[in-house]
């Protein structure tokens, strides 16, 4: 079981709910090839977060593996505000109001006509005639067809039954709302105060969103702390236009399919994640493919044959990562979910079809992204069974994982931060290696701890890089036949 887990190179991502939030699930999920879990602040009370965030670390601290945990803030998210559920026609016309006027005061102009409210103040100036309104998910969808200042005209092109708090998307707005809301600022400093590894951010828009979340966490938490990585969600059009933008100031990616779908023509979505996942790997910035990847599996113990082919297509495309939505967080099979996308990972990264293109290019060059190539060169060249490094913040690790290497990627560190933070990155297997003096004593500590675990043995041919240290910046490559 053990070797299992670490043998598969990408990294599995789930979202916690009530199907997945005991100490007993969570480590089984672990077992089975979890590395990152996802709390969604858009649902869950703090006490509960706070309880189940304890339970990953009890359950990591049982496997004795990294796990990352990643605090998914809601970000700029409108959504429906009615007292009951409104019953809509496909082919009616409505109004629509929002919340900068009082119920009240909405009654009264709505007259007898049908109208719903949307939570977000002044979003009906936002709107344009033209515009398509989607509700929950796309679900239903309205098109704008008239306006006053008070409110929107809306034919009902799909109807159904609108529910309280359900989510808006209206592709060609530009929402009123912050990227960080006064609720996102909230959910950071409870997920600060949790000591979080990842923040993902959703609904990002442009560099700038990156850049104002990093240092706002810089002056919270201080210079000398390694900081939780930001994790931006693309997934409305504004975001794609800004693409390489985003990527520059992001330390890793999602490919948001849920809202993205919504946001754009669904039928476009598997090119752009492919587009999406090539230029974040150029920019090496771990990715994460999301949302309905085994969705069937929320209710039956086996994926359908598309689902299977879905995950088998991120991983050939060299995701990071792959991730699980309801599946795990309210479905009927959380541990059979993972179970299920370790094995197509296994099974698709021994396939002919994940092997890299010769050499990937990296956006950008540095003494770094030297050595790490001609780390990947010469592991390759010389058959060698993994390559073992030191990093303190797990920058080489990350740039060596870059060139998707048939090798271990094996990172000692002596960052909690640093080990945690690695779970998400493609093939790296992070080791603690607390109260080591030197560099290479905490290799040598890596070696031993993948021999009992084995993930290496006597015979095996390992490179070995001395990454920097705040002190010196020596970079040493060796290659060590294993007694
Ligand atoms: P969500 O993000 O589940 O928080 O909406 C993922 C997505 O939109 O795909
Ligand atoms: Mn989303």
């Amino acid at each position: 079981m053990e070797k299992n887990i670490f043998n598969k190179k990408t990294k599995i991502v789930a979202t916690l709910g009530p199907s997945s939030e005991t100490v007993e699930v969570l480590e089984q999920m672990i077992r089975n090839g979890l590395n990152v879990m996802r709390f969604n602040f858009s649902h869950g009370a703090y006490e509960w977060h706070e309880q189940v965030m304890k339970n990953v670390r009890i359950a990591a601290k049982n496997v004795g593996v990294p796990i990352a945990i990643l605090a998914d803030l809601q970000g700029p998210r409108v959504r429906t505000h009615v007292a009951e559920e409104v019953v809509i026609a496909s082919g009616e016309t409505i109004r629509l109001f929002d919340v900068s006027q009082t119920d009240e005061e909405i009654a009264q102009q709505a007259h007898d006509v049908k109208y719903l409210t949307l939570d977000c103040p002044h979003i009906v100036d936002a709107i344009s005639v033209g515009n398509e309104i989607l509700i929950e998910d796309g679900l239903m969808k309205l098109k704008a067809v008239d306006k006053t200042e008070q409110y929107v005209v809306c034919d009902v092109v799909d109807g159904g039954t609108v529910k309280n708090h359900k989510g808006i998307n209206i592709p060609d707005a530009s929402i009123p709302l912050p990227t960080m809301t006064k609720k996102d600022y909230d959910d950071l400093a409870f997920a600060l105060a949790h000591d979080v590894d990842y923040i993902a951010l959703s609904f990002v828009r442009n560099g700038q969103d990156i850049v104002d979340v990093r240092q706002h966490m810089q002056k919270i938490l201080g210079e000398e702390v390694f900081l939780p990585k930001i994790v931006s969600k693309i997934e409305c059009k504004e975001a794609l236009g800004n693409l390489e933008r985003i990527l520059t100031a992001t330390d890793a990616v999602m490919i948001a399919r849920g809202d993205l779908g919504i946001e754009m023509d669904p039928t476009t979505i598997a090119i752009l994640e492919k587009d999406i996942l090539e230029k974040s790997i150029h920019h090496l910035r771990p990715v994460i493919v999301a949302t309905q990847m085994l969705a069937s599996m929320e209710h039956n113990a086996r994926p359908t044959r598309a689902e299977v082919a879905d995950v088998t297509n991120a991983v050939a495309d060299h995701t990071d990562a792959v991730m699980l939505s309801g599946e795990s967080s309210m479905g009927a099979y959380p541990v059979e979910s993972v179970a299920t996308m370790a094995q197509i990972a296994a099974h698709t990264e021994c396939s002919p079809y994940d092997d890299i293109h010769e050499a990937m290019s990296i956006a950008f060059s540095s003494e770094e992204v030297r050595i790490a190539h001609a780390t990947y060169d010469f592991a390759k060249e010389m058959q060698a069974q993994a390559i073992v490094i030191y990093s303190e913040s797990g920058y080489t690790g990350r740039m060596l994982s870059h060139y998707r290497p048939e090798q271990q990627i094996i990172v000692v560190t002596n960052r909690q931060k640093t080990y945690n933070q690695l779970a998400l990155v493609w093939g790296v297997q992070s080791f603690l290696a607390e109260g080591k003096e030197s560099r290479e004593e905490c290799i040598l500590h890596a070696i031993d701890t993948a021999k009992e675990k084995g993930i290496l043995y006597s015979g095996d041919l390992v490179i070995t890089i001395l990454g920097t240290t705040k002190k010196g910046k020596k970079l040493t490559l060796t290659g060590t036949r294993l007694v």
